[in-house]
């Protein structure tokens, strides 16, 4: 096997077979040594049956289906572990990504790179606040992030199967897995693309979950918010002692101390920080808790095409 292609989906029944069409032309070359791994997330649509259904149009195509929803980077992963080629391509099932462009890859990986990521030149049909959201995010990551992460890039992309073998030998549950490649070396390149607009369905990332990606992302790669409470305690200090001086003068001064509302102040501003240490410190002490149940990231609970995961006597 040359070249597998890992495509998450999570209710993108009307996707599908547009997605089958375009990424069957796209493999034109490999397409006798290449399978494309669709992975169903659990959708509660007709997505697994659109699968079955590309699975016996295309023989390239295999489904995978997860036993619940467990979010796009952990439906990406079970695709990545089942995959078998030389040479990794991922991509949404939504076509924003344009299979079309793998030729490029490929020939960029001929020259010696084990990831060729897609950078978003140009985002369409996406709403100015996810744009300003995303442009912003991947700048404050990298500021607190000691791996470069590259920055408007997706998990879009061509991975060789060394790049993919040392992401999958990472154990962790909160998987950012855009990151784990940066995290993983060997040699990178971006090749830029213009983003497309969904050609069906709507976006699976409310803001919730987009936060929760923003808070995976910067607990897995930075320990450096646990380390604001320490710069923050000097900040409390600071003004306490500015205060202590204030009160200590006037009263000497005037032989008054002014009153409740300063304190007030200052009760609400150092609750405040303190509520914001304790709240960064059990994002990481959760994620601590969740590693430590050491539970697999998930379960098959069926497949289509060839060959076969699934332990016997399950069906
Ligand atoms: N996805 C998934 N599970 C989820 C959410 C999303 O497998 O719980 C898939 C989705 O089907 C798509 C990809 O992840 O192929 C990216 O999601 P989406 O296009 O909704 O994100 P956006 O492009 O809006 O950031
Ligand atoms: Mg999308």
């Amino acid at each position: 096997m040359y070249l597998s292609v890992v495509v998450p989906c999570f209710n993108e029944d009307e996707s599908i077979p547009l997605l089958v069409e375009r990424l069957a032309q796209a493999i034109g070359p490999w397409a006798d040594k290449a399978e494309i791994i669709l992975v169903d997330d659990g959708s509660d649509d007709d997505t697994w049956a659109a699968m079955e259904t590309a699975s016996q149009q295309v023989p390239q195509v295999r489904g995978l289906r997860l036993s619940a929803n467990r979010g796009h980077q952990v439906a990406l992963t079970a695709g990545l572990e089942a995959a078998r080629g030389e040479r990794i391509f991922m991509l949404d099932a939504d076509l924003q990504d344009p299979p079309e462009i793998l030729p490029d890859m490929m020939s960029m990986m001929d020259r010696g790179y084990d990831v060729v990521y897609g950078r978003r030149a140009e985002r369409k049909g996406e709403t100015l606040f996810k744009k300003l959201t995303a442009h912003l995010f991947y700048r404050f990551l990298n500021v607190l992030s000691d791996v470069a992460i590259p920055k408007d890039t997706g998990d879009f992309r061509l991975v060789s199967r060394r790049s993919l073998d040392a992401v999958l030998n990472m154990p962790e549950r909160s998987r950012f897995i855009r990151g784990m490649f940066a995290w993983a070396g060997y040699r990178q390149i971006g090749l830029e693309y213009v983003r497309d607009a969904r050609v069906a369905g709507v976006t699976k990332y409310p803001f919730r979950a987009m936060l929760r990606f923003a808070t995976d992302a910067l607990t897995g790669f930075s320990t450096k918010p646990l380390k604001i409470a320490t710069r923050l305690s000097f900040v409390s200090l600071f003004v306490t002692v500015f205060m202590a001086i204030y009160v200590f003068g006037s009263l000497l001064l005037y032989n008054t101390a002014p009153g409740w509302a300063s304190m007030l102040l200052a009760i609400s501003f150092f609750s405040g920080i303190q509520l914001l240490t304790l709240g960064i410190l059990g994002e990481y002490v959760g994620r601590l808790y969740m590693e430590s149940k050491q539970r697999p990231l998930y379960f098959l609970s069926q497949e289509t095409g060839e060959p076969t995961l699934l332990p016997q006597g399950v069906d």
